[in-house]
């Protein structure tokens, strides 16, 4: 590990102010972002303990939502009575994912900024990753590449972003709320993390310096019609080869609202407008979820690996949105 400073802030600003310099990162659970430093793939100048600051609340906001502070750790986020009840997306999403220890350490917002599992991009015996080493190639796009994107990734990156967090709050709508030396801003959840483009290395619209302060949640809708589908190798403590995240909001037998989000298949959480719109206004059954899962997988490029992830990914769709159905039923 390289050497670096560490200090703790006791105030947002004066976090902010530490975060702005080069090479600093902030520090939240740690439990990816120092992984990643002992192995020599993250050497920040800087870590900038956030511990300390007042962003722990998870309150109802006066439009009926709600406010979950960045360093909200992921158990407590997920076993909160409001999100339980209002939000089981979220907590269904949030409790697939790594292990009890590692959810009791891990913060909301830290969650967010998760990067990805690509074997190349955690292993710095492999020269090439763009990722990791701009201009140095990528070394996944002809190796082995089963866990990879098969959505928007480009030719200089094929990472998949590995949260399930992600992949509901996109569901969901979420609205980042971030604060920086120029000010507060906030920032939907589908502009907050980007496709890799020319510049895989960097994973979100996050400028230098901006802090996460919370994570909003508009009013609830999708409480009783939703679902967390992960599939993965093994049954717990592994990563997303597809995951599904339905939420529909169905009055009788139509659906009123519909949204769709999928992981393990592209750099950001993927929606798709079109996908949406084809179960508003229709009763949902399974030819409608068959047309959704078409449109959401349009464009899909397999690598030599993974083609197995679009019919994955198809299937894990129509059963998702199945499950989420029935959910009042249940
Ligand atoms: Fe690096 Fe992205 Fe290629 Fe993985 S897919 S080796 S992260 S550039």
């Amino acid at each position: 590990m390289n050497p670096f400073s560490f200090m703790r802030a006791a105030e947002a600003d004066e976090a902010i102010h530490a975060g702005s310099a080069p090479g600093a990162k902030f520090l939240g659970g740690g439990t990816n972002l120092i992984d990643l430093m002992k192995d020599g793939v993250e050497a920040p100048t800087t870590l900038v303990d956030i511990h300390r600051l007042d962003l722990v609340q998870i309150e109802k906001t006066s439009g009926g939502g709600v406010l979950i502070g960045s360093i909200v750790r992921n158990g407590d986020l997920a076993n909160h009575p409001f999100i339980r009840k209002d939000y089981p997306l979220l907590s269904a999403a949030l409790l697939s994912g790594a292990s009890p220890q590692l959810r009791n350490m891990a913060t909301t917002g830290g969650n967010l900024m998760q990067r990805t599992r690509c074997y190349y991009f955690m292993d710095t015996a492999f020269a090439e990753c763009n990722k990791r080493a701009p201009g140095s190639g990528c070394a996944a796009i002809r190796g082995y590449n089963r866990i990879h994107a098969i959505l928007g990734a480009s030719d200089q990156c094929i990472a998949t972003n590995p949260s399930d967090m992600n992949v509901a709050l996109a569901a969901l709508d979420a609205t980042i709320h971030v604060k920086g030396a120029r000010g507060e801003r906030s920032i939907a959840i589908a502009d907050f993390h980007r496709l890799p483009g020319n510049t895989p290395q960097t994973d979100t619209n996050l400028q230098a310096g901006e802090l996460i302060t919370g994570i909003e949640l508009p009013a609830p809708r999708y409480a009783a019609h939703s679902h967390y589908l992960k599939v993965r190798d093994r049954n717990s403590y592994a990563f997303a080869l597809v995951s599904v995240a339905p939420a529909l909001d169905i009055e009788g037998t139509v659906v009123r609202s519909a949204a769709i989000a999928l992981g393990g298949v592209a750099h950001k959480p993927w929606r798709s407008a079109k996908a949406d719109a084809v179960l508003v206004g229709r009763r949902p059954d399974r030819e409608r979820f068959e047309q959704a899962a078409e449109l959401l997988l349009a464009g899909a490029t397999p690598y030599q690996h993974n083609a197995f992830k679009i019919p994955l990914a198809k299937r894990s769709i129509v059963r998702a949105l199945t499950v989420a159905v029935e959910g009042a039923r249940a």
